[in-house]
């Protein structure tokens, strides 16, 4: 399991590199050349999918009820549920598309690093029971995590509220983290699994959280740039992703 773990965290480092030269083809990246479309909400809903089921399904099937396991698996859980299927009704996508084969890639990669992760806390890692409540780690990361899902959920409000119904095009979001940053939601996306990463305290975590990075890392780049060639009044004080650095 470790080795599996380990493999995926090269390829984040390969997928990384590579972004950083491609971008995902999806929102404003878009371009010709991916294949069949699928509508945006839909490609959500199927990718992001398996960050709901898998938990469910080690849920139902294994005998662990370790407090700690199940606190984790309650934020997890309350993350992709709202990804999954209330931010994707919420958000503006209608007449939005996304390539078929960016949302089959998702769902293939979320099944194995949902499903290592989930394998970790209820089979092979050590059980998270209710003494692991009380680990400084569990906190720290807890807090971590909510401070970083507000920030992801206040950011995605801000974004959802720029376009009214039946528009499409781009604008300069302002207020929240957006004085700091032009990707606040990536920010907080990764807060939320640092702070699991820590909160777990387990490899299959880290490598979640790694994964992560080198996805929205590059993908932060890529819209900061965008925003400053577009919008010429660009605040000029706002970095991409990390407040006062970069
Ligand atoms: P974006 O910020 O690119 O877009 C989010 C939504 O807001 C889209 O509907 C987009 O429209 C709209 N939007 C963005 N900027 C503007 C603007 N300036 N004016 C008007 N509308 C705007 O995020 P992503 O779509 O890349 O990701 C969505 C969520 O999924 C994020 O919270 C992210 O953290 C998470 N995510 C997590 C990953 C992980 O590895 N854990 C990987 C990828 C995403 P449009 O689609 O038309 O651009």
């Amino acid at each position: 399991m470790d080795a599996l773990v380990l493999g995926w965290i090269v390829l984040s480092l390969l997928s990384f590199t590579s972004l950083q030269f491609l971008s995902a083809p999806y929102g404003r990246h878009a371009r010709p050349g991916w294949g069949p479309n699928i509508p945006s909400a839909l490609g959500w809903v199927l990718m992001e999918a398996p960050a709901v089921v898998v938990p469910l399904v080690f849920l139902g099937m294994t005998e662990r009820r370790g407090a700690a396991t199940l606190a984790l698996t309650a934020m997890w859980l309350l993350h992709y549920i709202n990804r999954t299927f209330v931010w994707p009704m919420r958000m503006r996508l209608r007449g939005k598309t996304m390539p078929l084969v960016i949302a089959a890639m998702a769902f293939g990669t979320n099944v194995v690093i949902d499903g290592l992760n989930f394998a970790w806390l209820y089979v092979y890692g050590p059980e998270r029971g209710v003494e692991w409540l009380s680990d400084g780690r569990f906190w720290a990361g807890s807090l971590l995590f909510f401070v970083g899902l507000a920030i992801n959920w206040q950011s995605d409000g801000i974004l959802r509220n720029l376009r009214a119904p039946g528009e499409t095009g781009y604008k300069v979001p302002y207020g929240g983290a957006y004085r700091w940053v032009s990707c606040p939601n990536y920010l907080g996306e990764l807060m939320e699994w640092a702070g699991f990463a820590i909160a777990v305290w387990s490899l299959p975590a880290l490598a979640f959280f790694v994964w992560s990075v080198s996805n929205l890392a590059p993908r932060a780049r890529a819209h900061h740039r965008w925003y400053t060639e577009t919008f010429p009044d660009y605040p000029p004080e706002r970095r991409a992703l990390l407040p006062w650095i970069w």
